[in-house]
């Protein structure tokens, strides 16, 4: 039996592994001249940056790609548990560090915000019970077949439904269960792990923690990189073909089938027919890696177009500074937040006026203080996530410049320094390029927002209802955006293959 797939992000890559194990023979297309999509790197002037994702966590998901081709994931892959989560500094001068340790954590938020660790240790509880009753329903399988819907597990999750925070807004909950402003604060900043508003995703995403705090946050050796070099590895030693500089034009299909892939490979076209018409490469099955706005607009434009999904709102998106920095800072760790003054307007201009806002959150990670050949001896290695709003055409050049603006002024503020001369190389990523490189609609981070309570019900599903052998992995279908649920979506495709 024969798979292609189209794109090589991390969803693609874990399709290819188990259809691999389960002996397909697996081609996967790939547009860029290298793996990863988002998941990629890139070293300029003696410093490297992880391009994209800087956060990770549920390890195991990896690690059971690498058990079930049977291969010890340790001769792969490798990763710490991380002592502290993230260094949080707010401009009055408060700064918490949020602890692995929850009795640390609690401490540090009973000193630093006179916050009773109770009320800490309670949300991490109900964080869990909610993440326990939500991953076996939604997160394991399709949500687009009857047997999820009638099995122990769903009529378990209806039971608890009231209490799973369905019907109010995380920012409503987390203010019920905390006093301090700055750790309601804290926690409505999780709604941002998958690209959603605090004020408007439902009180659900308070699951999120439980992955940061009692599951753990992890950081790989090689940085997030190694997550895909080991993976296209253990892919390769499976004997997956990929084929880079290779773009899907079109998904050619007849009647319920897809019958054929229209390529173009370094600026030649080339028609690969599937198993249903002769030719040289023949496919069973493909999988689309693709987001599924574009899968569906640009590849299958000639299909019945599943408009209602297709025209959810998207995720925000992200602008990246990466700055090489020519000193270094002790105050620092590997994930530190400066969080803006005022959150809820900030999320206004994010998702109401699609701007950005003057005061923004800062996420700077610097994986040079694990990994300290990422940077020049004495400098560090940064990079800078501003939320921002999708690409709905706005002047980026002028927002770009502003915002530079404001990083350089909130930071120096926060660090006492003059930061803008020690930066010595830079680049920059936003929405347009985001989508430029990885054909994500509109540059969105994570496919669909999770702004209401049914977008969990508005993601595209992970096969086609129009063609038998059709599926989608990736950050844009079930179960959403983020490393672990795309590494989840493959898994959920692939078992559906016959
Ligand atoms: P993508 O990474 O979107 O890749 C799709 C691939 O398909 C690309 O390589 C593209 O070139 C290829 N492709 C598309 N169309 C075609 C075609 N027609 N033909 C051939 N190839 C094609 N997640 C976390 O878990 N933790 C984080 O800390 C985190 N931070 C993030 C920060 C940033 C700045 C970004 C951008 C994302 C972040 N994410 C994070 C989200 C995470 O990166 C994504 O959810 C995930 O990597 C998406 O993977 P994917 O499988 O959907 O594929």
């Amino acid at each position: 039996m024969t798979a292609a797939i189209i794109g090589a992000g991390i969803a693609g890559i874990a399709a290819s592994i188990r259809l691999a194990v389960r002996g397909y023979s697996v081609d996967v297309f790939e547009a860029n001249a290298y793996p990863g999509g988002k998941l990629s790197s890139f070293e300029q002037n003696g410093y490297r940056f992880d391009a994209g994702p800087s956060l990770f966590t549920m390890p195991h998901l990896v690690d059971e790609l690498f058990r079930l081709a049977g291969r010890n994931p340790q001769d792969y892959f490798e990763y710490n548990r991380l002592d502290e989560t993230c260094r949080y500094f707010w401009d009055d001068g408060t700064q918490l560090t949020a602890w692995a340790d929850h009795e640390a954590f609690g401490r540090e938020v009973e000193a630093k915000l006179g916050e009773p660790a109770g009320h800490l240790h309670a949300h991490l509880k109900d964080s869990a019970q909610k993440f326990d009753v939500t991953e076996k329903l939604f997160l394991h399988r399709s949500l687009h077949k009857a047997s999820t819907w009638l099995n122990r597990d769903a009529l378990r999750g209806y039971w608890h439904l009231p209490r799973l925070g369905v019907f109010g807004t995380m920012n409503g909950a987390n203010e019920r269960r905390f006093r301090n402003p700055k750790l309601v604060q804290l926690f409505n900043r999780y709604a941002t792990y998958n690209g959603s508003d605090p004020y408007q995703t439902p009180a659900l995403m308070n699951i999120i923690p439980h992955l940061e705090y009692n599951i753990g946050a992890f950081f790989p050796k090689e940085g997030m990189i190694g997550i895909t070099n080991s993976l296209v590895k253990l892919a390769e030693d499976l004997g997956v073909r990929f084929h880079y500089n290779t773009r899907v034009t079109e998904v050619v299909t007849e009647g319920n089938k897809v019958v054929a892939l229209r390529l173009k490979q370094g600026g030649k076209t080339a028609s690969l027919p599937t198993a249903h018409a002769p030719g040289p490469l023949q496919f069973n099955v493909v999988i689309s890696n693709m987001d599924v706005v574009n899968t569906f607009r640009k590849l299958l434009p000639t299909a019945r177009q599943p408009e209602r999904i297709l025209k959810q709102p998207k995720s925000s998106s992200g602008l990246i500074f990466y700055w090489g920095i020519r000193q270094t800072f002790p105050q620092l760790g590997l994930h530190n937040i400066f969080f803006s003054n005022d959150y809820k307007t900030e999320f206004d201009y994010l998702f109401h006026r699609h701007e950005l806002y003057q005061d923004p959150t800062i996420y700077l990670n610097i994986t040079s203080k694990h990994k300290p050949d990422d940077a020049p001896p004495g400098c560090e290695n940064w990079f800078i996530l501003l939320n921002a709003p999708n690409n709905t055409g706005q002047d980026w050049d002028a927002i770009i410049t502003e915002a530079r603006q404001n990083v350089i002024r909130k930071l120096s503020h926060n660090l006492g320094v003059d930061l803008a001369p020690l930066i010595e190389t830079e680049a920059i990523l936003d929405p347009r390029s985001i989508e430029f490189k990885t054909s994500s609609s509109q540059g969105a981070l994570y496919g669909n927002s999770s702004n209401n309570r049914f977008a969990a019900f508005l993601r595209h599903a992970n096969f086609s209802r129009e063609f038998d052998n059709l599926y989608f992995v990736g950050g844009s279908v079930h179960p959403g955006g983020g490393i672990p649920l795309c590494l989840l979506s493959a898994k959920i495709a692939t078992e559906m293959i016959g």
